[in-house]
């Protein structure tokens, strides 16, 4: 068996097998062993039954109390006991399990290891695994077992023997790092490393193999952006800008004078656009900084000089709001320029007249999705091409937008928050810009970190703020993939809030929506028409509803801060105090103090580096901390170390290399974030 054999060949994959498998993107045998764990079941020490925490899979070990009972109907029977020790007393619960009844017995001591969940207010263990006699989690004790992302049709189990006879059966899988880097590095060949990560045998052997294969997919992408580097030297700027009169009548016409900040920066770009050379600048900065304004001057340039100006968002909701919320300024400051929206989700026809007006160069600025970069759209003198929120997209997709036009300037926008160094290694190609203080109209958000228990406070909270105008957005709890989908959860949990606040319009949006559900929904909440949304995290990016002024966030100890942050940057946009309630169920310590970051700053530098600080790089695959590019292992703050150390290893390669070494290593490797 080599890596280009079919899954097919793995002994136990049968034809139903593999189409799950091609569902989840494994063709091949390499495709398997590099189908890289999402997590790993950790069988801890038991926690005392008074510390376990709602929404968690814990152990617990102790007594059977009173007797095993087992009630429900014949078909869905339940088996509950009563687990003791010297802490408290808890609740579990099997599904169709009656025969535990006989098994197990009272006063025995007996190990458990499940999700907690609250009951009516009691927390209840549900359908643990169970240890009987207890010391048989002794052989678990400690060990990781890989959990890996799954569609309908295929378990855990069974991607996991599928991996592992592919691992014992295949030849060899070939090394593709340099002797010279793996030694200075200290890194593991690859065959260990890729097992490792499948069946580490403890938290060292993980890290070891995680280690490499996050230094090789950085190596990659770093290797990628040189070369996308060399082959687009300073381009010379053939567009005849000049200075337009107009624009310094906006900006003496807004209702608000920019933040220096936002002045220093758009100088960056107006000089970058009049110079010599073709721009290509990131403009950073945090939630709130007022990029779009500083966007739309750079489109205005563009199109009052006769050129035409793109601008790409990463969601329609959003792509949506930027063509409404510039449609409006333009007619409000008379700017006689025309918008065109393009988005996937328009109808064939409504696409074809946009095309035409594009082409022929009746629009002179298009604000959309994706939808910009189809081959179908012929731009007419395209000048400047921006994208906001530029970490959901990959190089290769600005690159094929900027293949739209003759090299048009190019303008990155991004608001997550990295250190300057990381920023040079991440964003090489480009020239940064930051904007680094927030307009000064604005009140602080007032943050607070509570329990679950303040849930119902919260809920009078809404109702209050609601009563006075004011709008709210609701972060549901997210969900385990296995259970419930997002989608279910989301409508779920909208309803029960409807009986808690009645006679307020709520309403809920997730990713599975059509999209011009989305847009009605953006629409009515953007008038005030919907005052409470419940949302998954798709409002993290972009959305500005100056009128909102709480976010309540169930569950904040699953996400990472920096998303955290953004989530609370849809809050205190306008000129009403804001308030931002983070909810945990969980009651550790470290949790605690991690969320208590929040409390403190609202500056998304700070709070990125105080986390990483407080986690330290070898946090156990912890929550996806940055969300920030789609890389399949790594990420860029917790391996930020990785990330310097791959940046060295690039520069020695391009020196020792050759150039046709560097393009066959890129090739055989699936850059998917580029
Ligand atoms: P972000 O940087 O997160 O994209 P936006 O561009 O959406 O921020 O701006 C957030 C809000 O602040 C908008 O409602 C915008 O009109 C407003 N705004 C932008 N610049 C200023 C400023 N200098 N003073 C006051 N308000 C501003
Ligand atoms: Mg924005």
């Amino acid at each position: 068996m080599i890596e280009q054999s079919k899954i097919s060949e793995i002994k136990g994959v049968g034809v139903k097998t593999e189409k799950c498998f091609q569902k989840l993107g494994i063709n091949t045998v390499g495709d398997l062993i590099r189908y890289y764990p999402r997590s790993y079941d950790v069988y801890e020490e038991p926690t005392a039954v008074s510390e376990v925490e709602e929404g968690r899979v814990m152990t617990v070990s102790g007594a059977i109390f009173g007797r095993v009972q087992v009630s429900g109907s014949r078909t869905m029977q339940v088996t509950t006991l009563y687990v003791k020790d010297i802490t408290g007393t808890l609740k579990v619960i099997w599904f169709r399990m009656p025969f535990l009844r006989t098994t197990l017995s009272k006063g025995g001591v007996i190990t458990l290891r499940g999700r907690i969940v609250n009951k009516k207010g009691t927390l209840v263990m549900e359908h643990p695994e169970l240890f009987y006699p207890a010391a048989q989690y002794d052989i678990k004790k400690d060990t990781l077992q890989p959990v890996y992302g799954l569609t309908s049709g295929i378990t855990n189990n069974a991607v996991m023997k599928a991996v592992r006879i592919a691992m014992e059966h295949i030849n060899s899988i070939s090394e593709t790092l340099p002797g010279e880097i793996m030694e200075r590095y200290h890194l593991p060949d690859i065959s260990q490393a890729v097992h490792n990560i499948h069946f580490p045998k403890n938290k060292t052997d993980f890290h070891t193999a995680r280690n490499r294969l996050v230094f090789e997919e950085f190596l990659d992408f770093i290797l990628s952006l040189r070369q996308l580097k060399e082959s687009n030297v300073k381009l010379e700027n053939h567009f005849q800008l000049e200075d337009k009169k107009e624009i310094t009548t906006f900006l003496q016409a807004l209702p608000f004078r920019l933040t220096k900040a936002q002045l220093e920066v758009w100088e960056d770009i107006r000089t970058d656009m009049l110079g010599p050379h073709v721009m290509s600048r990131l403009v950073q900065g945090d939630v709130g900084s007022g990029k779009t304004i500083v966007a739309v001057l750079g489109l205005m340039l563009t199109a009052l000089n006769g050129y035409q100006g793109a601008m790409m968002a990463p969601t329609e909701v959003l792509a949506k709001q930027h063509f409404e919320s510039i449609g409006a300024m333009f007619l409000k400051y008379h700017i006689p320029l025309k918008l065109e929206l393009l988005t996937g989700s328009m109808t064939a026809k409504e696409k074809r007249d946009a095309y035409e007006r594009i082409e022929r160069g009746e629009a002179d600025l298009i604000i959309g999705t994706h939808a910009l970069i189809q081959e179908k759209v012929v731009y007419h003198n395209l000048a400047l091409v921006i994208t906001d929120e530029q970490h959901r997209f990959g190089v290769k997709q600005r690159e094929k937008l900027a293949q739209k036009g003759t090299a048009p300037h190019f303008l990155v926008m991004s608001a997550t928050p990295i250190p300057r160094t990381l920023a040079i290694i991440l964003y090489g190609e480009l020239d940064i810009s930051v904007i680094n203080e927030l307009p000064a109209n604005r009140l602080a958000i007032k943050n607070c970190v509570v329990d679950t228990g303040y849930r119902a406070t919260a809920y009078r909270f809404i109702e209050k703020q609601v009563a006075k105008g004011r709008q709210c957005y609701v972060i549901c709890p997210m969900v385990e993939e296995s259970e419930t989908t997002e989608a279910e959860n989301v409508i779920d949990y909208a309803e029960s809030l409807k009986e808690e606040l009645q006679g307020i319009q709520i309403a809920y949006l997730h990713g599975k929506m059509k999209q011009d559900q989305k847009d009605e929904i953006m629409t009515k909440y953007g008038n005030n028409e919907i005052q409470v949304l419940v949302s998954t995290t798709v409002i993290e990016v972009g959305i500005d509803v100056p009128n909102a002024t709480v976010m309540l966030i169930e569950n904040a100890e699953r996400f990472g801060l920096a998303q955290l942050h953004q989530l609370r940057g849809r809050v205190g946009r306008g000129a009403c105090q804001s308030y931002c309630i983070f909810m945990s169920a969980s009651k550790s310590k470290e949790t605690k103090e991690r969320l208590n970051i929040l409390n403190q700053s609202n500056d998304g530098f700070f709070i990125a580096s105080e986390d990483l600080r407080l986690r330290g790089p070898g946090d156990l695959f912890g929550i996806r901390q940055s969300g920030l590019m789609d890389f399949r292992l790594g990420d860029v703050y917790q391996d930020a170390k990785v990330l310097q150390e791959a940046n060295e290893a690039a520069d020695w390669m391009m020196k020792n290399l050759s150039k046709e070494e560097i393009t066959a290593r890129l090739k055989q490797d699936n850059l998917h974030i580029l």
